[in-house]
């Protein structure tokens, strides 16, 4: 009997070792959300003394919305009959936080639920370079604004909506004019500047759910969602004459202007292709026509 209970005693220390240097969060609740265990990582992780949580639920710990969240999970965990993982966003010292968590249901011998548990790790690092990744994958490095792949791959979408919901959908391709003179005559360096203050006038002028993106050395694309071609001619026109009228200070007063091709989505223009290689084709017509202009397909 004693011999029983001096093993007991080691296997709950063998636990508790285990549990406070495995290096995650880990914690057990009653049916009602009550603590009855968390290791000692739990406990820093909130700054609170382990006494703070046991027989204490989320409600009397966290902000309400927090709790409400984590209750849910742990209801999630007691109909579960395995052990499953989710992403969780939780807030530490006011920064949000970003923990992968294994959750499941804990039972006695005789197979009566009793308990959950949590096991979390805090994977914010990785997150914060995934995210960081997907930036730089996504985005232009020199100008900010999307890449070619990733401005496409929203176009397409939009195009795909617009022809589900029968909406308009319009592109605007730019390619900046004699732009070879601005890298000969002031040099590479300059050259970039203007691309960087082109993107930001441009910018400035599209509504919240047009996107921009660069196509490729000087030439970008503004993905125009729900427009009509009316409306994408005033846009252009617009960003034309403001262009027009900046005298970038990197090319010492000199002007710097740009020829805008539009085209739409139509009954003849179906797919993405088609109507990026249209705003194209009416851009070379603008090119033709003495640059600084604009043309519709
Ligand atoms: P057009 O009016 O016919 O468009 O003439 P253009 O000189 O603008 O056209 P061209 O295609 O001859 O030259 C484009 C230039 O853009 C050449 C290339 O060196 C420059 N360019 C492309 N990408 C970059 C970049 O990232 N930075 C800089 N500074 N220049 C770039
Ligand atoms: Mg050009
Ligand atoms: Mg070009």
């Amino acid at each position: 009997m004693s011999q029983d209970k001096d093993w007991s005693q080691r296997q709950l220390q063998i636990f508790k070792a285990i549990a406070d240097n495995a290096g995650a969060v880990i914690g057990a609740k009653d049916l009602d959300g009550k603590y009855l265990y968390v290791n000692q990582q739990y406990s820093r992780l909130f700054r609170r003394p382990l006494s703070d949580f046991i027989g204490h639920t989320d409600a009397e710990l966290f902000p309400a919305e927090i709790a409400a969240k984590f209750r849910r999970a742990d209801l999630m965990a007691q109909r579960a009959s395995q052990a499953f993982s989710v992403e969780e966003v939780v807030p530490v010292d006011g920064l949000e936080k970003d923990f992968l968590s294994i959750k499941f249901p804990i039972a006695a011998e005789d197979g009566t639920l009793f308990a959950t548990g949590l096991v979390a790790a805090d994977i914010s690092k990785i997150k914060d370079l995934q995210r960081q990744l997907q930036t730089m994958a996504d985005h232009d490095v020199l100008t900010s604004c999307y890449n070619r792949r990733k401005v496409l791959e929203i176009a397409a979408i939009h195009l795909k909506k617009a022809k589900r919901y029968q909406q308009e959908f319009s592109v605007l391709v730019f390619d900046l004019d004699h732009f070879k003179q601005v890298n000969d005559t002031f040099g590479h360096a300059v050259g970039d500047c203007v691309l960087i203050g082109f993107v930001e006038r441009v910018n400035a002028e599209l509504r919240k759910p047009d996107e921009l993106g660069r196509l490729g050395g000087e030439e970008f694309i503004a993905i125009l969602p729900d427009t009509s071609a009316e409306a994408a001619t005033a846009l252009a026109e617009r960003i034309r004459s403001k262009i027009a009228s900046w005298f970038p200070a990197a090319v010492q007063g000199q002007v710097q202007t740009c020829s805008i091709g539009i085209a739409g989505y139509s009954l003849s223009l179906q797919s993405l292709d088609e109507v990026v290689a249209a705003a194209d084709h009416a851009m070379y017509q603008a090119k033709a026509n003495g640059r600084n202009c604009v043309r519709s397909y």
